[in-house]
């Protein structure tokens, strides 16, 4: 039997056994309506506060209320970019982000230039790194909301949110923060950092799919985009999905509780793994920052070969990996990341995500390190773009 080794996390997470349990009674037990007054509503309402206390702690946010429950990290986008645009529009009509977000930021922007918004797109360095003087100039008297991801998921690199903030504010405009890639993988602390709004979303810190949240700091001017009966203080309205709720906030509790230890374990294994793969495969190189990268982050790109042909070789021999970002995986085009740090398009193609967690251990990656040099290899060989020295 061939080892199987999963290491697409970012993908998809297995859901933590614990947080399972914490859902299981939500079902068919405690299945009140928080906005009920009866005992069964007081209940669930307990559930969903005690909930939300828990995401709320797991970004240091200072108020429980600040936190909205959403159905995931895109809905949590949206509803952060266009709740600004709309009710600050009196303000201006102007948004900066940056050419690496996730396509829920970039076409939630694009949907904004139709009403009449003007979005600037700053660049970022080749290691993907924000160029913050480009942000400071791009941002006018007219700007509401500047929108900057914590991290990204492709290829790892994290921003000076803390440094950006004060740049935002001091121009009077509010700060998105998409950290779904970073959050309960790192510490964050909203509050210090100076953001106003952060994306989560559950899967990403192993609790459920479908159900996100997004931190709105007291005093953030926000209107709502899903209108109906008044849940979530009226910014999103629809009856709680109170068993996904429950598991979102253990999975921050755990993470809480458990993401110090387990990053540090995953840095070992991430660098092991990028040591292993840039001195045993020649024309090899690494994507994103060498040091500012997310603890579960490897994404490389090999000359000469495409990243899809790769993935397929690798699945037979037991090993899942992906070629980018899972939500842009239906297009053939190179992902908007790599080429944004500056990659030709077939280098982009030559790229591999891999993404690491819980389950993986060093013997998982002594497995792919000693499989991955063979696949290339054979791969350049009917390759018509390898040079022959490589071949041989
Ligand atoms: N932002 C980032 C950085 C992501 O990686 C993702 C995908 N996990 C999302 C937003 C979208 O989140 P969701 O799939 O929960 O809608």
């Amino acid at each position: 039997m061939i080892r199987r080794v999963y290491m697409d996390y970012t993908a998809g997470m297995p859901v933590d056994q614990r947080v399972i349990e914490a859902m299981l009674p939500y079902f068919s037990q405690n299945y009140g309506n928080p906005s009920s007054i009866h005992s069964w509503g007081n209940e669930a309402r307990k559930a969903l506060e005690e909930a939300r206390a828990r995401v709320a702690a797991l970004v240091g946010a200072k108020k429980s209320e600040e936190v909205l429950f959403t159905s995931g990290g895109t809905e949590s986008n949206n509803l952060a970019i266009k709740g600004v645009a709309y009710r600050n529009k009196d303000k201006g009509n102007h948004i900066v982000t940056t050419t690496i977000e996730h396509m829920s930021v970039m076409n939630a922007c694009k949907h904004l230039t139709k009403q009449g918004f003007n979005v600037t797109y700053v660049p970022v360095d080749k290691h993907g790194v924000v160029e913050v003087p480009s942000l400071e100039k791009a941002i006018t008297d007219k700007t509401i909301l500047v929108s900057v991801m914590y991290a990204n998921g492709e290829i790892g690199t994290i921003q000076p949110i803390k440094e950006i903030g004060e740049i935002v504010h001091k121009r009077k405009a509010f700060l998105h923060v998409d950290a779904v890639a970073a959050v309960g993988h790192m510490p964050i602390t909203v509050e210090e950092e100076n953001i106003d709004l952060l994306s989560i979303s559950s899967n990403d810190m192993y609790g459920p799919k479908g159900v996100g949240a997004l931190y709105v700091k007291t005093g953030t001017r926000i209107e709502p985009i899903i209108h109906g009966g008044g849940q979530e203080r009226g910014l999103r309205s629809g009856t709680e999905n109170l068993p996904a709720v429950v598991g979102m906030g253990k999975a921050a509790e755990i993470a809480k509780a458990e993401m110090k230890v387990e990053g540090q374990r995953l840095v070992r294994l991430r660098d092991k793994f990028i040591k292993g793969v840039l001195q045993t495969i020649p024309s090899s190189y690494l994507n994103g920052h060498p040091t500012q990268r997310l603890p579960n982050n490897i994404n490389v790109r090999f000359s000469y070969i495409e990243g899809e042909s790769l993935i397929l070789s690798l699945d037979m021999l037991g090993i899942a990996c992906s070629s980018g970002s899972a939500c842009t995986s239906k297009t053939l085009e190179p992902s908007h990341v790599l080429l944004a740090i500056g990659l030709k398009h077939e280098e982009a193609h030559g790229s591999l995500l891999f993404t690491l967690g819980k389950q993986n251990n060093e013997e998982d990656v002594d497995y792919v390190l000693s499989a991955l040099p063979d696949v290339v290899k054979r791969l350049r060989a009917i390759s018509p773009l390898t040079p022959k020295e490589l071949t041989q």
